[in-house]
């Protein structure tokens, strides 16, 4: 085995873990870590060892080389477990696995039981699962396991402050770096990607010429463009006896072999960033570097975070370089300006200020934290990110109002995707909607499956995404097929290796042959928050039941659907409502038998305005939306006077009710006031006639019976029986002509009373007729004998 930098510390670290420290290490990439520290602490303790891994591609390449190393094989003393995958056998007493596998086990095993040490590798990258991790097992340390041993191992140097919290033993082992020189290429506007790496590449295997064994190092942001590289580079280097290999975490083992090792030829790596610290290649003396790395980011509105193209970090860029002087003076080309090198951030952000936390969240609701706010994060999370994320867990059912994890939150804390999705499955599983409901949620999880999107019209987006998808896989994703149903290829092959994780995880159930309907709830299943009501029929615009307005796309197939969950909600603009690209049909059922506890039924009594009535009603409610209502008996009615006399003393109707049924009254009030100053009548306003008029409602339901209530009654009893036996007497309602005839007096606001009969009738009268104490006088219209 050849000696490795760390080799030196070795005896260092299994003393001071045997002496009951936590350890973490610092040394550049290749110095050992990985491949060294676990086997020595093997040797050294008496249970296991787990490694944990942020990278897939790490853990199966770090368990195939220390087999190796040890002269075993896989499954046997070193084994490896990552998501959808593990080889581990009765013997392993060395597991590498991702943080996100060791952390369900965790949920299961608080106790660790059997393992002796636990090696947080690469915990530089500061991945969530690895800060949340190291929160847990020291809470672990404290209470179950006083004997579990901690090592933190870092590709950087700022590990100082994390061993100094931790209490840890430092041990630094600095590599001795030969010289990188740094040129930049910036690529030209309008270059593709994949042309200007096969250019600075072509240049440096001539400069090299075929003197020296010398690996070019590529870095590129994923294997799109990666394989873009490979078809440009090869006819580039044809006859030139110079390797061309990609590496990147979907390539079969041995592929990812014959990259690290090389072949003894002159080779080309074209990587992602899995070679930035993870893997160390031999042999790199030159690195070509595109600048750029897929992250993960969250996007609000979409399901599931998302790996961007993104510049990288300056100490990205300098970890690159860096691999380029490991075993002798190298070069590094940069395809980009010095000026944006400056330019560029520092460092990524840990993950926890990137991504969606509904599943850290929901892992240490499981974990019995009942306030994610006061669990020892080493970078706080943003303000605002834990709340969100409990929202959701509380509207999928996964924690109840205290914040406790419910048993469907257990189920799914248990499934390594996220809690929608999760709760998807475990829908679907409950169900035994089977297989096409694994694709369903891959479907859903996927983002652009389609490059065109032929008009039609559906109950659900994802059903006809399944139609197409099914299409596809008949012909077994065959690349005209593919593009004749407007599928992205590699989209759609990304979805079919998802959904036979995803259906392993469902277990063998009844499988296949879910109904659309029972397809249509698993979905629903998993957006609560993301149920939506049209605001009317036919229109785009919809209400969700987290309270905010979403838009259909056209490209949505759903049309008819007034109910349905928005599967991406993405936000277009300030003040503009979220657009939905996809959506999938909801029966209000569904929802009642889903999310029970968010289905609210209120019997009430409310105002119909059309009928000009109080009813009763009962209404469904599913957060801001109403799910349906139907009429009841009247329930209330002391509410429903109330909100008869709301209705009935709206400006507009008060002044109806003035005019039509209290003119006269007012008038003569009026009248009165004017004539008799000193009794001191009343005036009305707006605000008394309210009075007058809720009074008048009591006991009533409806406008129709309002119009038959005595409202003038109402009216005088609030004068006070003084002022009204006054009124009918110094300002009658009628006034007797000599015939014996009673003749009705009109009174008008502001003008003196008029009484009309036929000129005959007022023979005999000796002066004009008044009222109010004689202080008024009548004016006579007198009509002629055929009353005109
Ligand atoms: P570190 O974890 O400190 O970055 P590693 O333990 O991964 O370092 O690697 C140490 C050395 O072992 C490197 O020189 C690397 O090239 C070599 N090495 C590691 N894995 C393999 C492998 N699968 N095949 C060949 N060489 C390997
Ligand atoms: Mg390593």
């Amino acid at each position: 085995m050849a000696r490795l930098p760390i080799d030196e510390r070795l005896e260092e670290i299994v003393r001071t873990v045997r002496a009951g420290r936590d350890v973490v290490i610092a040394a550049p990439p290749g110095s050992g870590k990985t491949t060294r520290v676990p086997a020595a602490l093997l040797d050294a303790v008496e249970g296991g060892v787990v490694v944990l891994e942020p990278r897939r591609v790490a853990a199966r390449m770090a368990a195939r080389r220390v087999a190796e190393e040890r002269g075993g094989r896989v499954g046997d003393e070193v084994g490896y477990s990552v998501r959808f995958e593990s080889a581990v056998g009765a013997r392993s007493r060395l597991v590498f696995q991702t943080e996100g596998t060791f952390l369900r086990r965790l949920l299961d095993d608080p106790a660790v039981e059997g393992t002796s040490v636990v090696v947080f590798d690469e915990f530089h990258e500061r991945s969530l699962d690895a800060e949340l991790l190291l929160g847990m097992l020291r809470e672990v340390k404290e209470t179950l396991r006083d004997d579990l041993r901690l090592v933190l191992m870092s590709a950087t140097f700022d590990a100082a402050g994390i061993a100094a919290g931790l209490g840890a033993e430092r041990v630094e082992a600095e590599g001795r770096p030969y010289p990188v020189e740094i040129e930049y290429a910036p690529r030209r506007k309008d270059e593709r990607l994949e042309d200007a790496v096969a250019r600075a590449v072509a240049r440096e295997v001539e400069r090299a010429g075929s003197a020296a064994a010398r690996g070019v190092l590529v870095f590129l942001p994923g294997v799109g463009e990666i394989e873009r590289a490979r078809r440009t580079l090869e006819p580039l280097l044809a006859g030139r006896g110079v390797d061309v290999l990609p590496l990147h975490g979907e390539l079969p083992a041995a592929a990812q072999d014959a990259a690290v090792r090389g072949g003894g030829r002159p080779r080309v790596v074209l990587a992602t960033n899995v070679a930035e610290t993870s893997l160390t290649l031999d042999g790199v003396a030159c690195v070509v570097d595109s600048g750029e790395a897929r992250v993960l980011r969250r996007r609000p509105g979409e399901l599931v975070d998302a790996l961007r193209v993104e510049p990288i970090s300056r100490a990205s860029a300098d970890q690159r370089a860096g691999r380029a002087g490991r075993q002798g003076p190298g070069r590094c080309v940069r395809l980009f300006a010095e000026s944006a090198y400056r330019g560029l951030p520092a460092a990524l952000e840990p993950e926890v200020l990137r991504v969606d936390l509904t599943a850290a969240v929901l892992t240490l609701r499981a974990w019995g934290v009942r306030d994610p706010a006061s669990f020892p994060w080493l970078t706080p999370p943003p303000p605002g990110a834990l709340e969100s994320a409990g929202e959701l867990l509380g509207r999928l059912g996964a924690v109840d109002a205290d914040g406790a994890v419910t048993a469907v939150g257990r189920r799914l804390a248990a499934l390594p995707v996220h809690p929608r999705l999760a709760r998807m499955l475990d829908e679907a599983r409950r169900v035994g909607a089977g297989e096409d409901a694994a694709v369903v949620a891959a479907l859903a999880a996927a983002r652009r499956v389609r490059r065109r999107v032929d008009p039609t019209v559906a109950r659900s987006d994802l059903l006809v995404l399944l139609d197409l998808f099914h299409r596809a896989r008949a012909a077994r994703f065959d690349r005209g097929t593919v593009e004749r149903l407007g599928l992205d290829a590699r989209a759609v092959r990304g979805v079919d290796r998802e959904a036979r994780q995803l259906a392993r995880l469902l277990g063998r159930g009844p499988g296949g042959g879910a109904t659309d309907e029972a397809l249509l709830r698993c979905v629903a299943a998993g957006f609560p928050d993301r149920v939506a009501r049209r605001r009317e029929p036919g229109s785009a615009r919809a209400l969700t039941a987290a309270g905010f307005e979403v838009e259909l796309d056209p490209a949505s197939a759903v049309r008819d659907e007034e109910l349905f969950v928005a599967i991406d909600a993405v936000a277009v603009g300030r003040g503009r409502p979220a657009r939905v690209r996809r959506a999938s049909g909801v029966d209000p059922e569904w929802l009642e038998e889903l999310f029970p506890a968010a289905v609210a039924s209120v019997d009430e009594t409310v105002w119909n305005d059309a009928r000009g009535r109080a009813e009763g009603r009962r209404r469904r409610t599913f957060g801001a939306l109403v799910l349906d209502e139907r009429p009841l008996p009247l329930l209330d009615p002391e509410r429903a006077a109330a909100l008869l006399a709301d209705a009935a003393t709206h400006p507009r109707r008060l002044a109806g009710l003035r005019e039509q049924r209290l003119a006269g009254l007012l008038a003569r009030l009026d009248c009165l006031r004017r004539a008799r100053p000193e009794l001191e009548v009343p005036t009305f306003d707006d605000d008394d006639l309210r009075e007058v008029v809720r009074a008048a409602c009591a006991g009533l339901s409806s406008l129709d019976a309002l119009e038959r209530a005595p409202l003038e009654e109402h009216l005088r009893a609030r004068l006070g029986p003084d002022v009204g036996s006054r009124l009918d007497r110094l300002v009658p309602k009628t006034w007797t002509v000599p015939s014996g005839r009673k003749v009705p007096i009109v009174y008008r606001e502001g003008q003196p009373p008029v009484v009309a009969a036929r000129l005959q009738e007022w023979f005999g009268t000796a002066e004009s007729p008044r009222v109010a104490d004689g202080r008024v006088a009548l004016v006579l219209d007198l009509l002629a004998p055929n009353g005109r």
